[in-house]
């Protein structure tokens, strides 16, 4: 057989040649142990945690070297494509400060290793392809539809492994003359890989994340180069990983079970291979059982949860962390206020097995992320999120942006910061009271063992005596004196010992006006929530609670 003639006649638009696209992409100038990552999407409009995960993995490891971490897009499935998904891919990704150094932008391509979109790089893997016909290592098959299907339902019938090999690879060696006849009828094809592989043997590999393994060798002639000329994500990973000189391949573990195909194709072409990390499946808790997470059942793979329900971004990428390295929670007592960049981060720390995706923990991960950051910082956020899911709020946070943020930034720095919400969903009901077009109050939330009337009482006579001028000290000093005249205490030992004497403590006194004031019994320090409120605003919402009394 003719094999450069073969090749010709399939490709005849393409005339360079694998060594002018070698010279095209040339090794990337970078220091000594950078590394080269990327994350490649298909653009399906499903973005999910497990892109974010991946993309962690490589930015660290790119990042951390001096490196380049880029962004291709993997769209030669045509099937699959949604209208937007590029954009939403690269919007989510830039939500999540994930900075690209390379590939495709929402602006066009930024790098010298572009087209960084598969369906724009058709001529450069028909080179390829190509000079694999040329070669005699891949050829033309011209198998249909129904033809596969008898082939899958003799292999069922004898119980044989499914595929196109052996026997079964029917085009494999069939003469010059049925090919080009054919051809000549204008049948349609796809380019298969000849394999040289046998399912007798074993290969080694070290994966970066599970270790050496021993995996069988591909057998099967599969598909590289589709009719409609475009690869198969096969080839177009082997491809394009070569060409843009990616050190570091990271996917999910699903692709393990086709690596041995992808190691044959390294080979074959002469690349040398990167190194692989396969990432465990993300799985979660169900009834006690561990499974993977699905895109049915578990609204939080997707990503747009996050951005809906007011997750904060840092806390995400925190918590990721936090499952991707058995030794960041530890690393993060010791550094609490560090950024992450400081952390190094290995994939020698991954887990093998899945990694088990917790909600509670994630909403811990919120708060004590959001319980670090200033009040500016949390007010942004905030109002970020409000603008897109609750516009109204947002005008309220804004009407005023130097009283929300005094708001926010309450029991907020010092060794111990309060952690009343880790969602900026959250942040509506938690400031509420501080603004009158959400303030309603719940009374019974008032301490159960003081009588209606003593309530009363004390309302109507603090109204008379509160002013905003004392401080914090002062004002505490204050309420302790009142303590007699209702026969209560500020001697919380004694109170303890014999509660029966008293009518309350101290505490139940400053409850009241909690209660009174922010409308629920749940508040931060109420000397500051007074200070800000005014003194008008909590004289009036002293009077009103003790008319609720009377
Ligand atoms: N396009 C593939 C996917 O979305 C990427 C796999 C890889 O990173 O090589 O799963």
């Amino acid at each position: 057989m003719d094999f450069q003639k073969l090749a010709d006649r399939l490709f005849p638009q393409i005339t360079g040649t694998p060594e002018e696209m070698e010279a095209r992409y040339p090794e990337r100038n970078l220091p000594e142990g950078a590394k080269v990552t990327r994350i490649a999407p298909s653009p399906t409009g499903f973005m999910h945690l497990g892109n974010l995960y991946g993309a962690m993995v490589d930015e660290r490891l790119a990042h951390q070297s001096q490196g380049i971490f880029y962004l291709r897009i993997e769209d030669t499935d045509r099937k699959r494509l949604v209208e937007n998904g590029v954009e939403t891919i690269i919007k989510v990704f830039k939500k999540f400060n994930l900075n690209f150094d390379e590939g495709a932008t929402l602006e066009g391509d930024n790098g010298n290793y572009g087209p960084y979109t598969q369906s724009e790089r058709g001529p450069i893997y028909q080179t390829y392809v190509k000079y694999l016909v040329s070669r005699g290592m891949a050829y033309p098959c011209f198998c249909t539809e129904d033809e596969l299907k008898e082939i899958h339902e003799t292999q069922e019938a004898n119980k044989e492994n499914f595929g196109y090999y052996g026997k079964y690879a029917i085009w494999r060696d069939r003469s010059e003359e049925e090919i080009y006849e054919k051809l000549d009828q204008g049948a349609p094809y796809v380019i298969r890989f000849r394999s040289e592989g046998s399912i007798e043997h074993k290969l080694r590999f070290e994966d970066q994340i599970k270790g050496k393994m021993e995996i069988t060798e591909n057998d099967q002639d599969v598909v590289i180069l589709k009719s409609d000329g475009l690869p198969t994500y096969h080839f177009a990973h082997v491809i394009d990983d070569h060409l843009m000189h990616t050190t570091h391949v990271v996917r999910g573990e699903e692709w393990l079970s086709t690596l041995p195909i992808h190691l044959q194709l390294f080979d074959a072409l002469g690349f040398k291979r990167p190194k692989y990390a396969h990432t465990a499946q993300l799985m979660k808790l169900d009834d006690g059982k561990k499974r993977k997470l699905s895109k049915r059942k578990d609204p939080e793979l997707a990503l747009d949860y996050y951005f809906e329900s007011g997750i904060p971004v840092a806390a995400v990428i925190e918590y990721l962390l936090i499952l991707l390295n058995s030794n960041f929670e530890e690393w993060r007592r010791a550094n609490p206020d560090a950024s992450y960049n400081d952390f190094a981060f290995s994939t020698k720390k991954m887990s093998g097995s899945g990694a088990l995706f917790d909600i509670d923990k994630l909403n811990d991960v919120c708060k004590n992320v959001v319980s670090r950051m200033d009040a500016e910082t949390v007010y942004e956020e905030t109002l970020r999120w409000a603008q897109e899911y609750d516009p109204d709020f947002a005008s309220l946070l804004s009407k005023d942006p130097a009283y929300s943020k005094a708001i926010l930034g309450i029991g907020r720095g010092g060794k111990k910061p309060r952690k009343d919400f880790g969602r900026w969903s959250e942040v509506k009901g938690y400031l509420s009271f501080f603004f009158d077009e959400l303030f309603n109050p719940d009374f019974s939330e008032m301490p159960a063992h003081l009588d209606k009337e003593l309530i009363g009482r004390i309302l109507r006579d603090y109204a008379g005596v509160y002013h905003s001028a004392a401080t914090s000290d002062e004002w505490f000093a204050g309420l302790k004196e009142l303590c007699p005249k209702y026969n209560m205490t500020a001697d919380m030992k004694a109170y303890r010992q014999n509660p029966e004497a008293f009518a309350g403590s101290v505490g139940d006194l400053s409850m009241v006006l909690r209660v009174a004031v922010c409308g629920r019994s749940q508040a931060p320090d109420l000397y500051s929530v007074m200070q800000l409120l005014g003194e008008s605003k909590v004289l009036e919402r002293l009077e009103k609670a003790a008319k609720a009394f009377d």
